[in-house]
């Protein structure tokens, strides 16, 4: 078994030597040549049905498959441990494609976990892909479930508050129904949800996997038949990863194993600093073993990652304290380099319903890379000016 350290670094780049590269090269055709009429309608139907093409064959044009998302696709697999990944325009594309896959046997019901990422959880509420959802606390998945269900969705860690849900035990709740796990806040580095035999994980590329907030993707790692069933959805609603993107988060992947250890060790030191400052009322981090209660830290996952929330006493002084940072950056998105600091229940959870909106009280960090006193100094300084 090769490390999962090497593998960050080599997944997806074969062929390159004979190639005569040494970087993974981007092609930006659009359109590819057709050898004749016969042979390019042939590869036509065989991407247009979600496979891939064949030795030799043409690639016919950019929305059925390009080598260099590929590539991409080829190194979140090999991290996943699945056999295969599908690349899509963003998270929500990659989502969108999910439920439109799991419906196209008439099963249209889903039974999603909450809290969920504000985006999923809209999209599930407003039937809007023609699914009907039941959402339910993690122990209630098997009481929702009805004959027509086609998915189980759930996040862990969830976002905003950072709730870890046990894989094997929802899996096995589940019985037939294939789960989904976003596996966004975790990453492959930390978590390996296939293991634990769901169908599907899904990454918002966007965040840990590029890296670097630069680049926008999402990603389903699964099986051979649910990446065929995937990628005949993407060809033919078009979202698709592109090659330019494509390229970033393969780069991304090289520096994800040492990313998220790093960013994982200034988040502990950081909790830490937060759940012993007076001002701070609560710390959501499951590094903290009272927000591990069924210790998966350990065991599901192997580290508690780089994500976490803090109440402070008054929704008032929670919409100040984004107003009130220096070196932090006040905005949506996580997994990136640098620290960044939002407020879940006036963004990125807007549009989910009042009972399960996040308290106003709450604001939610992604730890960067710097170094975690500065970073310490920030909050403290932005918490306490604004009191
Ligand atoms: C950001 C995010 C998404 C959506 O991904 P986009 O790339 O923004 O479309 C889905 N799930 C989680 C957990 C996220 O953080």
């Amino acid at each position: 078994m090769i490390a999962i350290d090497t593998l960050a670094v080599h997944a997806g780049r074969t062929g390159l030597t004979e190639q005569g590269v040494h970087a993974v090269p981007i092609d930006l055709s659009t359109t590819a040549p057709l050898p004749s009429v016969h042979d390019g309608g042939l590869a036509y139907e065989q991407m247009a049905t979600g496979g891939v093409p064949l030795d030799g064959q043409s690639t016919v044009y950019q929305r059925l498959w390009n080598p260099t998302v590929a590539r991409f696709e080829d190194g979140v697999a090999a991290l996943e441990g699945a056999a295969q990944s599908v690349g899509f325009a963003s998270g929500m594309a990659a989502f969108s494609a999910v439920l439109l896959a799991a419906q196209s046997e008439g099963k249209t019901h889903v039974v999603a976990v909450r809290p969920l990422y504000g985006g999923t959880d809209h999209v599930l509420a407003s039937g809007l892909l023609g699914n009907q959802v039941t959402f339910v606390k993690a122990d209630g998945v098997r009481d929702a479930l009805r004959p027509d269900t086609g998915l189980v969705v759930v996040e862990t860690p969830a976002n905003p508050s950072l709730d870890l849900v046990d894989l094997n035990r929802l899996v096995s709740d589940a019985g037939d129904v294939p789960v989904l796990v976003d596996n966004t806040f975790a990453t492959p580095i930390l978590q390996q949800p296939l293991k634990h035999g769901v169908a599907m994980v899904l990454h918002s590329a966007t965040k840990f996997l590029g890296g670097h907030g630069d680049a926008m993707g999402g990603v389903v790692a699964t099986s051979a038949e649910w990446a065929t069933r995937l990628r005949r959805v993407r060809a033919v609603t078009g979202g698709i990863l592109t090659p330019w993107p494509a390229y970033l988060l393969h780069r991304g992947l090289a520096t994800l194993p040492i990313r998220v250890r790093a960013q994982q060790d200034h988040a502990h030191k950081i909790a830490a600093a937060l759940a012993s400052h007076e001002l701070v009322a609560k710390v959501y981090y499951p590094g903290l073993p009272e927000c591990d209660p069924l210790h998966l830290v350990g065991t599901q996952m192997s580290g508690p990652g780089s994500l976490m929330a803090f109440d402070v006493e008054s929704a008032e002084h929670a919409e100040r304290i984004p107003g009130a940072v220096r070196l932090i950056t006040h905005a949506v998105s996580l997994g990136g380099i640098d620290t960044l600091i939002q407020h879940p229940a006036g963004l990125t959870h807007r549009p989910v319903a009042p009972e399960a909106k996040p308290q106003a009280r709450m604001l939610r960090l992604s730890i960067g890379l710097e170094d975690p006193t500065d970073i310490i100094e920030d909050l403290v300084q932005a918490i306490e000016s604004t009191r």
